[in-house]
């Protein structure tokens, strides 16, 4: 009975989405071995990646009917100089299209560029195009900014924004295409970036930071995020530990110990973090009312430093006594752990410790950086 169980346990561990009905964010971060990693069911076609010969590729095509058209005449004869006059255009032209969004429709704005017939030497000369408009077809702002939107803060891939431009504004568009504007805005938005990160990192006292788990191209990566109120930056790196450059002030965080290795900073601990710690000790032991009574002070304090702010109370005593009790309660707490058995060892070594006393003892330790208040 018991053989079977540790079977069926052990046979769930294996499962994944690659072997089974299982989701793929139910696969969580942990990196799978590279010969499953790239396992693809459906084995090798022996076709190259990418279109194939024959393929109808997206081009986009010009609008017979724009809804604006903007003239360009040469005003000068680029052989002999001299100057060119409406009498002189004739009625040759080339025109290049911007395909863009206006009040959420489509708008195509066709630029001509006519030829000019010189008097004096005979030479033609064509007008220029203005400095933005580079190719026959090409997509306005107002449309690749609504294509990054859907990318990166709606999330959407890459197939589902091309399907959505052509069922919705009847834009035929390659996922190629899709990935180079996004790109593109990308090296736009650098300095901008840049910018905000200073503002954050620099320039505001306090800051939150973490940093999740992330794939790109199917490679573990970190996302990492600091913030103000009223500011958040994001920024992908290869490595968990590297941190925003140039911080100082107070970093709030949730205890990751590189935090604690950046110089000349004050920490201040989330106590969100703590609360949810904290249940979860309640909830394993309801003995260990201690972790109750904590969340409550922890909520009191907070309260006090909002009325604080707020230049209802400098109500300093009520403080002193709050910093009391949280010692108070750590020390029952960890007077409660100790008078319970000790925990079976597997092997020799350090005495293991139940949660309740883990976090007890932590809270202790951190207490400046647990109710920090300035
Ligand atoms: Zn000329």
């Amino acid at each position: 009975m018991l053989q079977q169980a540790l079977d069926e346990a052990n046979r769930r561990l294996k499962q994944n989405s690659s072997n089974s009905g299982k989701p793929p964010w139910s696969d969580g971060l942990a990196k799978k071995p590279a010969a499953d990693r790239n396992r693809s069911l459906r084995g090798k076609s022996g076709k190259k990646p990418g279109g194939q010969a024959g393929h109808q590729g997206h081009t986009c095509q010009p609008r017979t009917d724009p809804d604006q058209i903007v003239d360009h005449f040469p005003d000068t004869c680029r052989h002999c100089g001299s100057k060119l006059v409406d009498d002189d255009v004739t009625r040759n032209h080339s025109s290049r299209q911007i395909i863009d969004l206006k009040d959420g429709k489509v708008h195509v704005i066709e630029y001509r560029a006519f030829e000019g017939h010189c008097p004096c030497c005979q030479g033609i000369t064509r007008a220029q195009y203005p400095e933005s408009v580079k190719a026959p077809v090409q997509y306005g702002p107002e449309l690749m900014a609504m294509v990054c939107i859907l990318h990166t803060e709606i999330q959407l891939p890459v197939n589902k924004i091309v399907r959505i431009l052509e069922l919705f504004l009847k834009i035929r568009i390659s996922e190629s295409t899709v990935t180079a504007m996004c790109r593109k805005m990308a090296q736009r938005l650098e300095p901008v970036v840049e910018k905000l990160e200073q503002k954050v990192c620099r320039d505001s006292k306090v800051k939150n930071l973490d940093e999740t788990g992330f794939r790109v191209n199917g490679r573990l990566h970190w996302l990492h995020v600091v913030a103000t109120r009223c500011l958040t930056v994001y920024r992908i790196s290869e490595k968990r530990g590297e941190m925003f450059p140039k911080l100082w002030g107070c970093l709030v965080h949730d205890h990751w110990k590189p935090y604690y290795k950046v110089e000349g900073v004050k920490h201040a601990l989330c106590n969100a973090h703590h609360l949810r710690k904290l249940q979860l000790v309640s909830d394993l032991n309801p003995k260990e009312k201690w972790a109750g009574r904590m969340q409550q002070l922890l909520h009191r304090m907070n309260r006090w430093k909002k009325k604080k702010k707020g230049g209802d109370s400098d109500n300093f005593p009520e403080l002193r006594g709050m910093l009391e009790e949280y010692d108070r309660i750590l020390d029952q707490g960890i007077q409660h752990d100790e008078s319970l058995p000790p925990l079976k060892q597997k092997s020799r070594g350090k005495q293991k410790k139940r949660k309740g006393h883990n976090l007890a003892v932590r809270l202790q330790e951190y207490k400046e950086d647990t109710p920090r208040d300035s």
